[in-house]
């Protein structure tokens, strides 16, 4: 069976803790898209990790780690990560990549930088991590898949001089910055096959083998689903489908074999990078709730920078969710909101004097003015609490509200950081 583990926003709705949850009782965990640019944070009985490549499911013993071929690939990255996480007494994990995952080099992240400069103020607010260069060259179709590091030295060689050829002319006339050296990249991809060569695996097959085993999978996504290139607020998007249904493609699974699709929602908003934000608050009331917000502040996992803050926006949520193809929600980071006596929540969108309860497309929703409604706090700390009955009455009845709004059940609320600070309803 597969299960997938997705976003309902912006992102950073605590999807890492979720997969991690769910790993406890998953045979492997499978990372489909996206690259190092986002971040999962995780708190287990080994501490504190931030993940950026590697999947959430790293932690167990009895789990394998899959990069599916749809992910970015960044070899350095994910062999600090195995690292970082290796030097703090984790054990070893199990990690598989697949032989067709596309690799991000390192002129990728020179280009994301270069171009981020040149826009100047109308920039993306990229993380620089080179994933919009790489998606492209990926469908430019001149990406370096994994099963290329295997290729006899002429043939990919002359592919990595025509590449530098087309390069060069951006980097000496658009960007002004010094040139590529084919040999300087060819070396590169001698290295990053060194450092991956003992984890290559064709994954699809594996994963086909393991579904006729009946094991458990999860897909693990990254961002969320207004981040989608195709459903998202584009252009202020990722550069890869953050979507459920992506996880067949970028796994190399059947549709079909996606049973449960658990959206992770916060229960309030948050955003990184640009774009149009409806519920976005600011000065003194959004600074409280985001050094409140997540386990020590609303912060970029990857940057650091400090997170756009924003209510519960239901529209955008209810949405997220139906683009998913949600089985369950998720309701994540619901114990930061024990301070407020009221809170306020989008029920609806102001759009020119019409009042909608539907996501419209970016152009109008920069015209967006979010209609409020406020329910009453629960003014209490409801971490440590283990079942739904015992929630304060205004908690569960924000819960149920929420979930009368956006329409999909609400079946697992999250009341801190932790692996077991779950309440399943
Ligand atoms: P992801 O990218 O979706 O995995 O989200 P992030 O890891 O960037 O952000 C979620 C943050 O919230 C992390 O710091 C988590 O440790 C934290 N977190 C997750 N669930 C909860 C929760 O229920 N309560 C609190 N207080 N923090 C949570």
């Amino acid at each position: 069976m597969v299960k997938a583990v997705v976003g309902a926003n912006w992102g950073d709705e605590g999807k890492g803790k979720i997969t991690d949850m769910l790993a406890e009782t998953a045979d492997i965990i499978v990372r489909y898209q996206g690259g190092a640019n986002a971040g999962h944070t995780i708190v287990n009985d080994y501490g504190k990790f931030a993940l950026h490549t590697l999947p959430s499911g790293v932690f167990y013993n009895h789990t394998t780690s899959v990069i599916g071929n749809g992910v970015a690939l960044n070899v350095p990255v994910l062999f600090k990560e195995i690292q970082s996480i290796v030097s703090r007494d984790v054990p070893m994990p199990k990690i598989l990549v697949s032989d067709r995952a596309q690799m991000v080099m390192s002129y990728h992240v020179l280009f994301d930088q270069y171009e981020e400069e040149r826009l100047g103020k109308n920039s993306f607010g990229s993380t620089k991590s080179g994933i919009a260069p790489f998606y492209s060259d990926k469908y430019a179709k001149i990406g370096f898949q994994v099963s290329e590091l295997y290729d006899e030295e002429a043939g990919l060689m002359a592919k990595v001089k025509r590449i530098c050829e087309q390069k060069n002319v951006l980097l000496e006339h658009l960007y002004h910055k010094p040139l590529l050296v084919p040999e300087d990249i060819y070396a590169e991809l001698m290295e990053y096959k060194e450092m991956i060569d003992p984890y290559v695996c064709d994954v699809s097959a594996y994963l086909y083998e393991a579904l006729k085993e009946n094991k458990t999978i999860l897909l693990e996504g990254q961002l969320g689903s207004l981040k989608d290139p195709d459903h998202g607020i584009y252009p202020m998007v990722t550069s890869s489908s953050t979507l459920a249904g992506y996880g067949a493609i970028g796994a190399g699974i059947p549709p079909y074999e996606i049973k449960q699709i658990v959206t992770v929602c916060k229960a309030y908003s948050s955003a990184v990078g640009a774009g149009a934000f409806v519920s976005e608050i600011f000065g003194e009331e959004a600074d409280e709730l985001r050094r409140r917000g997540g386990d020590g502040g609303e912060y970029g996992a990857t940057t650091g920078r400090p997170r756009r803050m924003g209510w519960f926006d239901c529209v955008a949520s209810k949405y997220g969710c139906r683009i998913q193809g949600t089985t369950d929600v998720a309701f994540t980071v619901l114990d930061v909101l024990g301070y407020l006596d009221e809170i306020p929540v989008c029920v609806a969108y102001d759009i020119d004097g019409e009042i909608t309860t539907d996501f419209p497309t970016t152009a109008k929703l920069e015209k967006a003015k979010p209609v409020i409604e406020k329910l009453p706090g629960w003014k209490c700390d409801i971490r440590g609490i283990k079942k739904y009955e015992d929630l304060p009455e205004n908690c569960r009845n924000y819960i149920e509200f929420i979930e009368k709004q956006i329409g999909f059940p609400i079946t697992m609320v999250s009341n801190g950081p932790g692996r077991h600070d779950i309440i399943f309803r």
